[in-house]
Formats: C-alpha cells, sequence, structure tokens
C-alpha cells in the first residue's frame, strides 16, 4: 500500500479522499491555495502545503508546485479528485516519470478519452453504438452537407470539451456556420484546442452512466446506472441510482457495453461511461469520464461499495474486491447538489461568510461537505458546497427523505440553491419520475405559469 497520498484538489472532493484514506490507514498530504488556508481539508490531513496563491493557474493547477510537494514530503501517489488535474494527461505522465502513483488511468487512456471525436471512434471500432456523427470540422461545406443527411438540430462539440462548455445545438443549416465559428473560439479559450466535430442532436433524451471499476489484472465490473437527466446549461443538478426508466435488462446491456467500452482502452481505474438513452430505450455513448465522478456516493449507496477505497486498492495494484455476481443494487438514492448560487439570480454564484450551519442527518442521511459554520466561500472556485445524498428502499421514499432533509439543512450567511431543490423535490414530474433532459425548461414553464399576477 501507499506510504501517503498527497491529495491534489479542494473543497468537498478533497475531504471524500482524505476519509478514504484515513480509514485505510495512510497519511495524507493537503495542497492549498492562499484562499484555501482556512477549508476542512487542510485540517483533516496529515500535514499541509499552501502551494500557491488564490488563482488556481497558480496552485491547483501548478504541476511543478504540487509535484515538489509530494516529493518534499514523502508523497508516492496523488490522488486528483475531480475537476482540476484528473483528466491532464500530460500529469499522469510527470507523475509516472517522477515516482509517484497518479491515482487514475494512464496517461494513454486518459489521452484516448480525453478527445471526444477519437473517444467515438474507439467506440465505433468496437461496434458500440454512438450517435451518428461527423469527425473533426475542418470544411463548412462537408459540415453542410452531413447535417442535411442526418438531419437538424445538430450539436458542435470541442473534442477536448467537459463541464457542459464548448457545445451549441443548431437547429437550422443559417446557423450552422456562425455556430462552428463560436464553439472554436470557445474551444480554444477554455480548453486550448480550437477542434471541434458535429453529432445529431437527440431531442430530449435521458442522461444515464454506468459507473465501472477495472483493475490490472483485467477485471472490469460495473454498478449499475446513475441517471443524470435533470440538467441545467447541461451541467448535472440532481442524479439517481438506479434510473427510474431502466429495466433490469436495459441495465445489464448498459453495464455491458460499459466494461467493453473500459476494455476497448486497456482501462485501470473508476470511471464513468456516459450514454444517451432515447424514449425506444436505444443508447448511444456519449464520452468516458477518467476520474471519480461527483455523483459517485449515490452509487456507494446502493451498491455497498466504496468507490474511492477501490479506487486507492487498484492504484496500489490490488484487484478489484468484488465480482459482477457479489454485486448487488439494493434500494434508491438520490443527490442534490448544493451550490453557493442565488436562485433567484439567475444562479448568481454568492461567496462570503457562512454564519450558520446545521447539517441533515438521520439514517440514510449522507452530507459531503468542506463547510462548516464560520466559514468563508471564496470567490475563486466551483461554487459546490455540498452533496446531500439520501437512500431509501425505494424511490418514494428516497424522495420523502431527501425533502426531510433538505427542509432540515440550515445554511445561512450565503445564498444557496437549497430553496431552488426543495421545490423541484416537491414536484410532481419529478415525483413520477417521468424527466429527460428538458425537464428543467418545463419545469421552469410550468413554475412561471404558476405564478400568482
Ligand atoms: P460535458 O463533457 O461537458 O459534460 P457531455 O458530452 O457529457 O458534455 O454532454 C453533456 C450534456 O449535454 C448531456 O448530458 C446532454 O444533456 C447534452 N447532450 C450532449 N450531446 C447530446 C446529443 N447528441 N443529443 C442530445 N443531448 C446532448
Amino acid at each position: 500500500m501507499f506510504k501517503k497520498v498527497l491529495v491534489a484538489n479542494r473543497g468537498e472532493v478533497a475531504v471524500r479522499v482524505i476519509r478514504a484514506c484515513r480509514e485505510i490507514g495512510i497519511p495524507t498530504v493537503a495542497v492549498y491555495s492562499e484562499a484555501d488556508a482556512d477549508s476542512l481539508h487542510v485540517s483533516l490531513a496529515t500535514e499541509a502545503y499552501c502551494i500557491g496563491p488564490a488563482e488556481s493557474a497558480k496552485s491547483y493547477l501548478n504541476i511543478p508546485s504540487i509535484i515538489s510537494t509530494a516529493l518534499i514530503s514523502g508523497a508516492d501517489a496523488i490522488h486528483p479528485g475531480y475537476g482540476f488535474m484528473s483528466e491532464r494527461a500530460d500529469f499522469a505522465d510527470i507523475c509516472e516519470q517522477h515516482g509517484i502513483k497518479f491515482i487514475g488511468p494512464t496517461g494513454d487512456a486518459i489521452r484516448k478519452m480525453g478527445d471526444k471525436a477519437q473517444a467515438r471512434a474507439t467506440m465505433q471500432d468496437k461496434d458500440i453504438p454512438i450517435t451518428p456523427g461527423m469527425g473533426i470540422v475542418d470544411d463548412i461545406n462537408k459540415a453542410k452537407k452531413f447535417c442535411k443527411k442526418v438531419g437538424y438540430p445538430v450539436i458542435v462539440k470541442a473534442t477536448a470539451g467537459g463541464g457542459g462548455k464548448g457545445m451549441r445545438i443548431v437547429n437550422q443549416e443559417s446557423e450552422l456556420e456562425e455556430n462552428i465559428i463560436l464553439c472554436k473560439t470557445e474551444a480554444q479559450k477554455f480548453f486550448g484546442n480550437p477542434a471541434v466535430y458535429i453529432e445529431k442532436y437527440l431531442v430530449n433524451p435521458r442522461h444515464i452512466e454506468v459507473q465501472i471499476l477495472a483493475d490490472k489484472f483485467g477485471n472490469v465490473v460495473y454498478l449499475g446506472e446513475r441517471d443524470c437527466s435533470i440538467q441545467r446549461r447541461h451541467q448535472k443538478l440532481v442524479e439517481e441510482a438506479p434510473s427510474p426508466a431502466v429495466s433490469e435488462k436495459v441495465r445489464e446491456k448498459l453495464g455491458r457495453t460499459a466494461v467493453k467500452a473500459a476494455k476497448a482502452v486497456k482501462y485501470e481505474g473508476v470511471g464513468t461511461v456516459e450514454f444517451l438513452l432515447d424514449k425506444n430505450n436505444n443508447f448511444y455513448f456519449m464520452e468516458m469520464n477518467t476520474r471519480l465522478q461527483v455523483e459517485h456516493g449515490i452509487t456507494e449507496m446502493i451498491s455497498n461499495v466504496d468507490i474511492v477505497r477501490e479506487q486507492i486498492n487498484i492504484a496500489a495494484g490490488k484487484s478489484i474486491s468484488v465480482s459482477q455476481r457479489d454485486i448487488e443494487l439494493r434500494g434508491h438514492a438520490i443527490e442534490c447538489r448544493i451550490n453557493a448560487e442565488d436562485p433567484d439570480r439567475n444562479f448568481l454564484p454568492a461567496a462570503g461568510q457562512i454564519n450558520g450551519y446545521v447539517a441533515p442527518g438521520g439514517f440514510g442521511v449522507r452530507v459531503d461537505s468542506h463547510v462548516y459554520s464560520g466559514y468563508t466561500i471564496p470567490p475563486y472556485y466551483d461554487s459546490l458546497i455540498s452533496k446531500v445524498m439520501c437512500w431509501a428502499p425505494t424511490r418514494e421514499q428516497a424522495r420523502r427523505r431527501m425533502y426531510r432533509a433538505l427542509k432540515e439543512y440550515v445554511i445561512t450567511g450565503v445564498k444557496t440553491t437549497l430553496p431552488f431543490y426543495q421545490d423541484l423535490i416537491e414536484d410532481p414530474v419529478f415525483s413520477q419520475g417521468k424527466f429527460d433532459t428538458g425537464f428543467l425548461e418545463d419545469y421552469n414553464n410550468r413554475k412561471a405559469q404558476n405564478k400568482p399576477e
């Protein structure tokens, strides 16, 4: 096992990884920016080092600082969490060159899956269904011809895209060229790579993703699916496991396909294969996230598998502790991502000091967070402050438990998305589980119509 693990991240995910290390018995090294000295991950780790100023580029994305901290502190492994360095193939390579184990897949696997156009081509080679698409756009006439053939709407995507950025939906040919140019500019700005490709845009599918674990001995298992269809601007708001729309038969098919996708790139570690599911139960590979995902906790609740512990063990060269046959999914879990944002002002990020904080608890409730009473949320990073996850034997019980937990949760001093979720969880369409990626638009329209004059 590792002697010491450096956690190259902040916020709730840094706390999550430190907790797993403590349970295994591995000392941890936290790194933090000048703005994060008071964050919970700093006090929970065995050691902590400031690695730079608030700006991410100079701290959490500063490779020389992170690597030298690992070497000086004697850490023999780095856990990247999600975001920041987690999908940087160059970082995985640099760790390896310095004799530090990157807790994640190889740089090569990250590269193969990180480029969305290349990942699609790899999947197509293995007969895994993908939405109809054309490769990198280099000629507008070719693009026009393709779109005419598959029919509008289409979606232009940055090959290096992520986090809901670098995607543009196009409804008709007259808008195509302009959107390609805009998407390229965005792709260059956010991801340093202007390449874009086009695929058919499915109208209101479900976003279904499969959690997989893969070890170096070639064992790959799936832990069922998560439904992440409730999104705002292509970013997930609520996730649940299992999906209310997936039958046992489709689950098995999705799981087997996800395993095949992982095997196609000789994947090692934990990962998520994302699909779009249409109304006729056809599903299409969208992308693979080669890291731990924000919403992994709900899968832990229904599968009883500690995904971060497995991830660390796999990186240390051990085999997965469960076989496909042992995995039994039980009950239902829902997650709400609580952000420091003002839902009444178009989800404007709201930094500042939390002056009152009481987290919910009780049977089946899990809250993963790095905040506490008196904590000041810095304005520099993602606005996620906590994840509330509720488990119960049935979906309806989990939903009611979530409502109860959200009503109990007290966060004062800053605006949060709590009131937004309290409403959403009680929505009749959500309650019935009959939603797709068009849910939020429909929900907002229904709310606007019912508003008293
Ligand atoms: P990111 O990597 O930024 O998360 P994804 O490729 O995972 O982007 O897509 C995010 C979301 O965008 C999906 O969950 C879905 O709602 C929507 N989306 C992406 N591609 C399509 C498509 N071809 N048809 C319909 N919706 C899509």
